[in-house]
């Protein structure tokens, strides 16, 4: 199994082969075509598996194939619950699209909101973010669900040990209904599942 076999495109295979990724793991063998395909996903994916690239690598192909409805405005929306995991997202996503004319931004909390404002309204195609922080960002209008076609919440087991779950439900009432969605999570209890159930409807599963 190669990079190529997945049916990524030359920018994002000329990306990884910088990064001297040989071929793809477990988990991005399974989930990026799954993802291509434009299918909700539920993933058992524990950290160190490679599970940010199998949602980034196929995201960056979704979003380039669409192109821009209009550029800038948020179109993938990566919900994390540290900022430790947002800015680790985000800082992966720079590398992955290093050949794309896509950006990317990561909002958390403990830090000042106005640089991220700016940046909000200056426009960003992906957004990676911590809950508390996008609820904030979005009651100020420095950002719109509009045109958002896909939602990850990665680590969502953690989202809920941490509380989020009043958060997430009033982030998801407020996107689009027509929209992909992938979750991710180092395990899939029950809790997970009652999560999954109202936020990936039908979902392929894949558990590594
Ligand atoms: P993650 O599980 O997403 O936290 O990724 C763990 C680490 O594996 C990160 O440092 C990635 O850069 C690296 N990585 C992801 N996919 C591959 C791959 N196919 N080949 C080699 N390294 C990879």
């Amino acid at each position: 199994m190669s990079f190529a076999n997945l049916g990524l495109s030359e920018p994002i295979l000329r990306a990884i082969s910088e990064l001297a990724y040989s071929q793809p793991t477990p988990i991005q063998a399974k989930a990026i075509p799954v993802i291509l395909q434009g299918k909700n996903l539920l993933a058992g994916a524990q950290t160190g598996t490679g599970k940010t690239a199998s949602f980034v690598l196929p995201i960056l192909q979704l979003l380039q194939d669409k192109g821009p409805v209009r550029p800038k405005r948020m179109r993938a929306l990566i919900l994390t619950p540290t900022r430790e995991l947002a800015l680790q997202v985000q800082t992966n996503i720079t590398r992955y699209a290093k050949h794309l004319p896509l950006n990317s931004l990561a909002v958390y909390g403990g830090v000042s909101d106005v640089p991220q404002k700016q940046q909000l309204i200056a426009g960003v195609d992906i957004l990676v973010a911590t809950p508390g922080r996008l609820l904030d960002m979005y009651t100020q209008r420095a950002l719109h669900f509009d045109e958002l076609s896909l939602l990850v919440l990665d680590e969502a087991d953690r989202m809920l040990d941490m509380g989020f779950i009043d958060d997430i439900n009033k982030i998801i009432e407020r996107l689009p209904e027509q929209r992909q969605n992938l979750l991710f999570s180092a395990t899939l209890s029950k809790q997970v599942r009652a999560l999954a159930k109202t936020v990936v409807p039908d979902p392929v599963e894949i558990d590594i």
